[in-house]
């Protein structure tokens, strides 16, 4: 989609830090972390958040969430780590392309702010 960051990300028009990437799903590190380990897994296809997903998406996203288990392995999160996705302006979702935010290396509070 044009203008969207991730999409640009995801064709490597736009620079990043990638820690893991298929044909289909890429991951990199977050620009402004909120902890030592944040990385953000995308789908290459643009999809503009979990609101839009449907039956069809089963195979991107057990994808995405084996890269995930893999990440965490590979980051050392052995103590547990947190998986987020932001949908819309109360959630404070900020970029329309479907991410997942894999966050861990410190302990969290919850619920979240
Ligand atoms: P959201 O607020 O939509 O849930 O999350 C968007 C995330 O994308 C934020 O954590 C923000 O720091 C990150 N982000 C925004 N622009 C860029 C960028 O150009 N590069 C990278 N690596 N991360 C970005
Ligand atoms: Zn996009």
């Amino acid at each position: 989609m044009v203008d969207c960051m991730f999409c640009k990300i995801a064709s490597k028009e736009l620079a990043s830090e990638v820690v893991a990437e298929s044909d289909s799903v890429i991951a990199f590190r977050d620009i402004n972390p909120a902890g030592p380990v944040h990385v953000l897994v995308v789908p290459k296809r643009h999809v503009s958040s979990a609101a839009d997903l449907s039956s069809e998406d089963g195979d991107v996203l057990a994808e995405m969430f084996a890269t995930m288990s893999s990440i965490a392995t590979t980051e050392g999160l052995e103590r547990g780590y947190r998986i987020v996705t932001n949908v819309g302006p109360d959630a404070g979702q900020s970029v329309h392309h479907l991410h997942f935010h894999l966050i861990g290396g410190r302990s969290m509070a919850w619920p979240p702010g």
